[in-house]
């Protein structure tokens, strides 16, 4: 004999009854199959109770439409066949009709009505499955479960009386040979055959009864996915079946909110070791999961993370706690006489305060009750009333094997808290099958995917990135990113998606990852305004880990938002260099927000492109050593324009040129002034560790005055034409002398310059070629011979590869 359980969405639709009774007929034995309410149902039910009772017609409509579910199924299922569901039917809902009418006149519902009512959703089920049954061909019988499972009278939640249920479940069997006997979930009877419920989901429990009451050879819960997961499917798509799980861990999993299995099932099938096998209605060729006895074999150490939203945290504090015994006896006493379920303890060993987590709809009658309890010593100003807290969430991670295991917690935590989840209590049994933490409820998406990437996904690590800037270098990163996605999923484990865009008119967010073959159509037809702020918003709201803020832009308010970002702990990545060379306390308040917030504030690509300069730099100074000079060409664009610059190509077409290939900045007199470079020596110099700001830079210009005073782009332009003899001046100075122009920054003893300089043979920066950047650096370690760093440093392409090793430091600082 086996039992098989059958749920909402199994018996939802016509044709899922017909996938049921294919699934029934192939069974070797007999069975029997107890089956719930059509999925959604027993909701329907329960609120068109609720609105008879607030004086809401609106409920009529609802009967309506529990109706027409059954009769859309009757149809199909029967087509022009007779058949006695219609009827059945009809019946059923005229008595929901008079009952609910009842409610809305008196305006009372007690819980022994909704009983009443809500059992007729697995009174329709169980009829209309049996009858679709028997239509096919097969031996099935209906009998009622209420004569069955005997109950006290708690109608909501009912204790079953195991021992009168088993005797009359027994009986029954023996005297029925019926290959297939169907029954309906969730309903039972007290003493005085008053219909009562087991509690939502209750129809799992029943099949566990009538397994235990049989001795079934298994007992099979059918459901709407391939098993028991990792974690909620719904919530965590990498989520996997478990192929096999204890008893134990299967309740521990349930406790904590896996609604695949409702907990009270498991303790029955425990009671006789019968083997628990979930499957799916829709696959039944997937594997599903195996409840068993835990086995030697199975060295899985963490099999599942499981969550319970809706959580109120309630905090018992004082001194007049210490030291003092049946302080918890009272408080928990208090709980009990409330029927309050406590999910979550703990208790420091200082013993000045306890901790409990309740549903959210206990927390008024917790606080009420535990107060009144200690009344005298509140009172005292010995014990403080109880604070509450809500909008919180357990979250909890479960295997037998957990507490032969060491670092299990670390790890968990570790994970939690690089991706900013604050951690508010934690308890873990010694047992250790069980680790479990409070967080708020807005986190929990969020840390049930970063724990289970920690556990279950062979490492693989997720970067969700925020892309401020989409010209030509955003598209540049773009085009990479989606290049080497499937690299770098391969090879290094990490899922890259760009999560959202955004260009000064417009701002696309996908929470998927937005596709990169077409990102340029869809951020062009995308519904929403660009705005910063909404933009920081949305990406806080999201809250996903692993976040990444990417600044391509030149726009100074766009650094204005880092801030913002790093306080959440969101990784900021720019090429944008105006932050870093703003004001000094601007520069010193980010690193230090960085810090404080475990974000990375990542800006290679500030200085010399892509080259790692800054990293390198870096690695320099927290490893100790002192810089004492920099000597430095860091304008891949001057050097581009001065090395492009003789006899043939004047200064103007050059500059021009090198505007046009995106060598220089699109305003080139940020270039050709010098504070392009004095910004880059300036982030140099602090990173070195010297406060310094942008005014104290010494630049002398080498551009004539009216360069200098020309007020549009297309003025200063023209005076290039115009001064053609002044640039002429310096370019044959230099060569008569054998040397080139490089414009160049230095650092030294403190101070910093900038200026174009006659770079004699010999000299490292005498060959440097097209827009190469390169830098010297004299420090304690490098005296004689200076560390020198030297490649392209200009123009898209590298510049977003240095920003695309950025984000891949992200996640390996
Ligand atoms: P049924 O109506 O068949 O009893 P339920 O809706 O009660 O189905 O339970 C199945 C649902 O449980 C799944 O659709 C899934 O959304 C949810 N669920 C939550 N946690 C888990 C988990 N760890 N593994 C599988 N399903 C889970
Ligand atoms: N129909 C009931 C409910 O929705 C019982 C069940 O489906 O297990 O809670
Ligand atoms: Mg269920």
């Amino acid at each position: 004999m086996i039992v098989a359980k059958f749920g909402g969405t199994s018996v939802g639709t016509a044709q899922n009854i017909q996938k049921v009774i294919q699934i029934i007929a192939g069974k070797q034995g007999n069975s029997i199959v107890v089956v719930s309410a059509l999925g959604g149902i027993t909701n329907m039910l329960i609120k068109a109770s609720e609105l008879a009772l607030q004086g809401d017609e609106a409920y009529i409509k609802m009967i309506n439409e529990i109706e027409s579910r059954h009769i859309e199924a009757i149809s199909s299922l029967f087509g022009s066949k007779k058949n006695g569901s219609k009827d059945f039917l009809s019946g059923q809902i005229r008595h929901l009709s008079d009952t609910l009418k009842g409610v809305y006149m008196l305006n009372d519902l007690s819980d022994k009505s909704l009983a009443r009512i809500v059992s007729i959703g697995e009174i329709l089920s169980s009829f209309i499955v049996t009858e679709a049954m028997q239509t096919n061909g097969l031996q099935a019988l209906l009998q009622d479960s209420r004569s069955l499972i005997k109950t006290d009278s708690n109608y909501s939640n009912a204790a079953v009386d195991y021992a009168q249920t088993y005797k009359n479940i027994k009986e029954f069997i023996k005297n029925n040979h019926i290959k297939i006997v169907v029954v309906p979930g969730f309903i039972a009877s007290d003493t005085k055959n008053n219909t009562t419920t087991l509690g939502r989901g209750g129809s799992d429990f029943t099949g566990a009864i009538f397994a235990n009451a049989v001795n079934a050879k298994v007992l099979e819960i059918w459901t709407d996915v391939s098993g028991m997961f990792t974690a909620n499917p719904q919530i965590v798509k990498q989520a996997k079946p478990i192929e096999t799980i204890s008893y134990q861990e299967a309740m521990e999993l349930s406790h904590f909110g896996a609604k695949v299995i409702y907990p009270p099932t498991i303790q029955p099938a425990l009671d006789k070791k019968i083997p628990i096998l979930i499957k799916n209605t829709m696959a039944p060729e997937d594997a599903g999961t195996l409840i068993t006895e835990k086995t030697e074999k199975d060295s899985t150490i963490v099999k599942g993370i499981s969550h319970i939203d809706q959580i109120s945290l309630l905090t018992l504090e004082g001194n007049g706690m210490v030291g003092v015994p049946g302080i918890s006896k009272r408080l928990f006493g208090a709980l009990a006489q409330n029927n309050v379920n406590v999910k979550f303890i703990t208790q420091a060993s200082s013993e000045h305060s306890i901790c409990f987590a309740v549903d959210l709809g206990d927390a008024e009658i917790s606080k009420k009750s535990v107060d009144q309890v200690f009344e005298y010593e509140i009172l005292q100003h010995k014990i403080n009333p109880v604070v509450v807290e809500n909008e919180l969430a357990i979250i909890a991670l479960v295997g037998d094997n957990m507490k032969s295991h060491q670092g299990i917690s670390g790890k968990m935590f570790s994970s939690l808290g690089n991706n900013n989840v604050n951690i508010r209590a934690i308890a873990q049994g010694s047992t250790e099958k069980n680790i479990s933490a409070v967080i708020a409820k807005k986190d929990v998406k969020k840390a049930l995917n970063s724990l289970h990437a920690a556990f279950f996904e062979n490492q693989v690590r997720q970067i969700n990135l925020f892309i401020a800037g989409v010209g030509n270098v955003g598209s540049k990163l773009l085009d990479q990113i989606s290049r080497q996605q499937k690299f770098l999923r391969e090879k290094l484990n990490i899922e890259m998606r760009v999560v959202a865009l955004s260009n000064s008119k417009k701002m696309l967010f996908e929470e998927e990852g937005i596709d990169l073959k077409n990102w340029n159509g869809k951020l062009e037809a995308a519904q929403d305004a660009a705005d910063l702020d909404i933009f920081f918003e949305k990406v806080d709201q999201l809250n996903l880990r692993n976040s990444v803020f990417v600044d391509n832009t030149a726009n100074e308010k766009v650094t204005d938002q880092y801030e913002k970002y790093l306080k959440k702990s969101i990784a900021v990545v720019a090429c944008n260099k105006i932050a870093c060379s703003s004001a000094y306390p601007n520069y010193l308040s980010l690193k230090s927000l960085s810090r404080e917030y475990n974000a990375p504030f990542l800006f290679e690509t500030n200085v010399g492109a892509g080259l790692p300069i800054i990293d390198n730099l870096q690695n320099m100074v927290n490893s100790g050593d002192e810089i004492q000079e920099i000597q430095a060409v860091l304008s891949g664009s001057l050097n581009f324009i001065f090395n492009h610059f003789d006899e043939n190509n004047s200064f103007y077409e050059v500059v021009k040129k090198a505007g046009e290939a995106g060598y220089t900045e699109p305003d080139p007199r940020i270039d050709l002034s010098g504070v392009d470079v004095m910004r880059k020596i300036l982030i140099l110099v602090r990173e070195s560790g010297v406060k310094m700001e942008l005014g104290e830079i010494e630049n002398a210009s080498f551009l004539p005055v009216s360069s200098l005073k020309a007020i549009t782009v297309d003025d200063f332009m023209k005076t290039l034409i115009s001064d053609a003899d002044h640039f002429n001046e310096l370019r044959e100075r230099a060569s008569g002398k054998g040397c080139k122009l490089k414009f160049v920054a230095e650092f030294n003893r403190g101070k910093a310059k900038v200026g174009l300089k006659e770079i004699p043979a010999g000299h490292p920066f005498y060959n440097l070629d097209g827009k190469d950047n390169i830098v010297l650096f004299y420090t304690n370690r490098y005296t004689d011979q200076p560390l020198i760093i030297k490649g392209a440093g200009a123009g898209a392409e590298v510049t977003a590869s240095g920003i695309f090793a950025d984000i891949i430091r992200t996640i390996n600082k």
